[in-house]
């Protein structure tokens, strides 16, 4: 019985169904390799910006075979690079939303531009307004830096900001 096995094991390596099973295991073993070198370099364009970095990553995920690709992975950036970007948009547009914080309307808490010279909502007097050229001006300016028209003390910015609140009763009347 042990004899007949032998051969039976004999004509398997020795027919050509062996080395179909080779080459096909061969073959697969190459097409992962290949996946698993282009999976490199698609991850490390998502995650790196250099392209000799990225380079360098490609070639490590095919050489060496398979070990490359996990040494990769050790050493890969943590975050894709679309991820590192949105956040700094993020960062950016909390910035400015911090920086605009100061631009409410002292009464009613109204988002205010700095150009506005009063609130659009409660008609509050937000700035001075040149009187030559009409542009807005900052509470501490002393002159027009746009036509260098002297800036008119505060008092009289009071005696102006009361005719902007409509007297609509006495009109109607
Ligand atoms: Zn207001
Ligand atoms: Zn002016």
């Amino acid at each position: 019985m042990i004899p007949a096995a032998d051969n039976g094991l004999f004509d398997f390596f020795s027919t050509g169904t062996w080395a179909v099973i080779r080459n096909l295991t061969l073959f697969f073993v190459a097409v992962f390799w290949l996946s698993v070198g282009f999976w490199v370099y698609k991850d490390a364009r998502r995650r790196i910006e250099d392209p000799w970095l990225v380079g360098m990553a490609a070639v490590l995920g095919l050489v060496p075979p398979f070990l490359g690709a996990l040494i990769y992975m050790l050493f890969r950036p943590p975050e894709y690079l679309e991820d590192v970007r949105e956040r700094e948009l993020e960062i950016k547009a909390m910035e400015q939303r911090l920086t605009r914080r100061d631009l409410h309307c002292p009464v009613c808490r109204a988002e205010v531009d700095p150009a506005f010279l009063v609130c659009p909502v409660c008609t509050t007097r937000l700035r001075q307004s040149c009187r030559t050229c009409k542009q807005p001006l900052e509470a501490l300016w002393q002159v027009c830096p746009y036509c260098e028209t002297p800036v008119e003390p505060a008092a009289v910015e009071l005696g102006q900001s009361q005719p902007l609140t409509p007297p609509r009763r006495e009109r109607s009347a």
